[in-house]
């Protein structure tokens, strides 16, 4: 292994990808490696998200790297907090964290001499032979643009910074935004509020899936036997993969309809008819991100809970008034808002061959060749990076198969095939625009705005089947590459 070349790889992110980076580029010899982390610790979203409620709506054991098969999930949705505690004991067990540089956040990677020079907020870290982006995408929080916000007299945070200070006991509070994140908090909350007044915009798609615990019999089993917790995790990619996320790119109408017709029969769970059609969705199931619960409906129709779909006029001390001009009081504002995806790890400065700036590549939108890498930035490879299937599919399992491809190309400049890889412009451009075609006709171009579209209306997912995604990343197709 004396000509295998020594690399030296920075990984920006020390969440669940870039642990996972980590720990494979370990498994095939690269060892100098260094997670550059903006906080002061590890987990990504899992870190950052603690709100009443959290889980993840993908079924834990799919939520798990394939090197790390975990029996002991405690529910069938984990708790973040258990999610949170997986990521840590990986880290911890694989050496990893002992690699994380902490309150390090990436400013700049510039690409200079066939390297990427990494400037952190704690100065300048050295040149990297590749550098691999693990930023996630759901992580820069959206800050509602709402007139008299600062004015507020009670507490007013962001979900993805929850203020654990603030009691919510007996309080009136208020809760701005209906996607994923409201539904789980509303639920959580509501026997301990005095009342929760509810602000949606737009009413949402919701799946009901119960989240049961799994027993102590099954765990035991999956412990004596990991070929069953195997065998679990394939029927859930099949069903969750091959079914439930085909339906949603348009390639299982059957199964379309019967997600379809499930959410409606949750919806008329709503006993009351006026509130019920206050929460039916005027638009394609699936073109808004799909909400996963069985207890959302239950909550908005207890006797504390107000939804109000009357426009939010302005923020003033006492509370949210609407466009009635009523005034909503309130002790607590929660901003369930969600979050731009599309800066990925913008504020980051990438700068590639012939000084050029990926965010003036990317002005008009994210565009990669097969959301790996953008041609003139050689040995710069993203994980999570534009259109990468997520959603409603497992970010755990999309990023493992990128990984694996990125892997390829890594051995190529290991072995010493190559110097420098980086997509082709044509491939690129070819892909993109197949892509593109794709996406126009899909269910979340159909006439909604979600979080998948970008400022400028381009929608930012997978437009294909997981299927196809799995295929695409099992071997890099190098006529695409410029290599030298
Ligand atoms: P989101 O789906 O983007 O929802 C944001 C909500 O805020 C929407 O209801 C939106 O209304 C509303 N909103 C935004 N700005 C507003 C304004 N100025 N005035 C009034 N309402 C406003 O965000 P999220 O619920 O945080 O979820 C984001 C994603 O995170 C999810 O789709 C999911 O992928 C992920 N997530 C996953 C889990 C999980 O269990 N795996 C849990 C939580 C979140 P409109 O719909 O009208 O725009």
């Amino acid at each position: 292994m004396d000509n295998v070349r020594k690399l030296r790889v920075a990984i920006v992110g020390a969440g669940a990808s870039g642990i996972m980076a980590a720990k494979k580029l370990r498994d095939v010899g690269v060892t100098d490696v260094v997670l550059f982390e903006k906080a002061d610790d590890l987990g990504g979203t899992w870190r950052d998200n603690t709100y009443p409620g959290l889980a993840c709506d993908v079924p834990s054991h799919l939520y798990r790297y394939s090197f790390a098969p975990n029996p002991d999930w405690s529910q069938r949705y984990a708790s973040g907090a258990e999610i949170q505690a997986y990521l840590k004991g990986v880290a911890t067990r694989h050496g990893i964290d002992r690699l994380i540089q902490y309150s390090s956040e990436v400013i700049e990677a510039v690409y200079r001499d066939g390297q990427w020079r990494i400037r952190t907020t704690r100065g300048d870290q050295g040149a990297f032979d590749v550098a691999i982006t693990a930023t996630g995408v759901l992580h820069h929080p959206v800050y509602p643009d709402i007139e008299g916000l600062k004015e507020f007299q009670g507490p007013a945070f962001h979900t993805a910074r929850w203020d654990h200070s603030v009691g919510l006991q007996g309080k009136r509070v208020g809760i701005i935004g209906t996607g994923s994140t409201a539904a789980q908090i509303l639920p959580a909350i509501i026997h301990e509020v005095e009342k929760v007044s509810l602000f949606q915009r737009t009413a949402q798609w919701v799946m009901p899936q119960p989240n049961a615990p799994i027993s102590e019999e099954r765990k035991a089993r999956y412990r004596a036997d990991p070929k069953s917790m195997d065998q679990k995790y394939q029927e859930l990619a099949q069903v969750f993969n091959g079914t439930f996320c085909a339906a949603l790119a348009g390639e299982n109408a059957e199964v379309y309809e019967s997600m379809a017709k499930a959410c409606r029969g949750n919806l008329d769970s709503v006993a009351d008819p006026v509130l019920r059609a206050r929460l039916t969705p005027d638009y394609k199931m699936g073109c808004k991100r799909l909400i996963i619960s069985d207890r959302f409906y239950p909550a908005i129709q207890q006797p504390n809970a107000e939804l109000v779909t009357t426009k939010i006029s302005h923020v003033e001390a006492g509370g949210v008034r609407t466009t009635d001009e009523r005034l909503h009081e309130l002790d607590c504002i929660v901003l369930a808002t969600g979050f731009d995806p599309h800066r990925l790890f913008r504020p980051m400065m990438v700068t590639g061959r012939n000084g050029k700036v990926l965010s003036e590549v990317w002005a008009d939108g994210n565009l990669a060749y097969r959301a790996i890498a953008v041609p003139n930035f050689p040995n710069f490879f993203m994980l999570g990076g534009p259109h990468s299937p997520i959603g409603n599919f497992s970010f755990l399992m999309t990023v493992e198969r990128q990984l694996a491809y990125v892997l390829q190309l890594v051995s190529l400049l290991q072995s010493g095939s190559a110097r420098e890889i980086s997509p082709g412009s044509a491939a690129t451009e070819a892909y993109n625009h197949a892509l593109r075609e794709k996406v126009a006709g899909s269910i979340w171009a159909s006439g909604c705005r979600s979080w998948y579209m970008d400022k400028n209306g381009n929608v930012a997912s997978y437009p294909w089947s997981f299927e196809k995604f799995e295929r695409d990343m099992q071997a890099p197709l190098l006529e695409d590459f410029e290599l030298a």
